[in-house]
């Protein structure tokens, strides 16, 4: 009786230690969650479909647009902000919808003093690879410092029937910052992400006192703080509305998604 009640305790133990491995192994993965698709955004499926309280349940760090694409938006410490094209950034409140973003929690696994010069945005790419173990994995960049020059654009807010984002972005305003103190928010996406996400770098850019800033198009700096996430789970949430169900996700907009991404 002795031994099967030991054996029973035994077994017990066991799988409460297994359990609770598998949860700790599961805190420490980090999650990219998004909501809907790049390609859709590309098409015009700008109607949000996800409020701001839902998407915090997500995450606390993280970039997008928000309902009828009125302006980039930034998500810093559990605050969301919708930078506009008066390059003014206004918060966002939980009852606002978006139809793209992308958040996580932000628990940064390295932490590098950059003491270097970085001339441009392709450098700060390059730069930023090699501190990478590997590209299949997605990554999440806060960088803070005062930066020499940044330059940012918002777009304008549409109206039915929505043009295509190639065309909004023909009309995006620009911004220009020197000897700024802010923070970069950024993903890096694997290039299998094609379609669903942007493979490479995509970041965006707040000032330090929340007043402005953008989708990052360049910049300029010799001193930051890189703080780095690797995520490793991917979560997405995909809208259920008529305009949604009848785009034809399957064409290719590499072409499109770097005319609308970069400068
Ligand atoms: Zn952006």
């Amino acid at each position: 009786m002795k031994s099967v009640f030991s054996f029973r305790m035994t077994a017990i133990l066991v799988l409460v230690l297994i359990f609770s491995a598998c949860s700790n192994d599961h805190k420490k993965q980090g999650t990219l969650f998004q909501t809907s698709t790049i390609n859709a955004l590309l098409q015009g499926d700008y109607d949000g479909t996800m409020t701001f309280g839902q998407l915090k349940k997500h995450g606390n760090f993280g970039l997008g647009t928000v309902n009828t694409l009125n302006g980039e938006m930034v998500g810093l410490d559990g605050k969301f902000y919708q930078v506009r094209t008066d390059g003014k950034a206004y918060l966002i409140s939980d009852t606002m919808k978006t139809p793209f973003a992308e958040v996580t929690f932000f628990k940064p696994d390295t932490t590098v003093s950059l003491d270097d010069s970085i001339g441009s945005f392709e450098q700060l790419q390059s730069y930023l690879d090699k501190l990478l173990p590997t590209p299949n994995i997605f990554y999440a960049f806060r960088i803070t410092g005062r930066f020499d020059d940044i330059e940012t654009r918002s777009v304008p807010q549409q109206h039915k029937p929505y043009p295509p984002l190639t065309d909004v972005v023909k009309n995006q305003a620009t911004f220009e910052f020197h000897n700024v103190e802010g923070t970069m928010v950024g993903f890096r996406c694997p290039d299998f992400v094609k379609g669903i996400n942007v493979p490479g770098y995509h970041v965006h850019f707040i000032t330090s006192d929340r007043k402005a800033g953008g989708h990052m198009l360049a910049c300029k700096f010799h001193k930051a703080n890189i703080e780095i996430e690797y995520l490793t789970r991917f979560k997405m949430d995909l809208p259920r509305t008529a305009s949604f169900y009848n785009l034809d996700l399957n064409q290719e907009k590499a072409k499109d998604l770097e005319k609308v991404e970069k400068k």
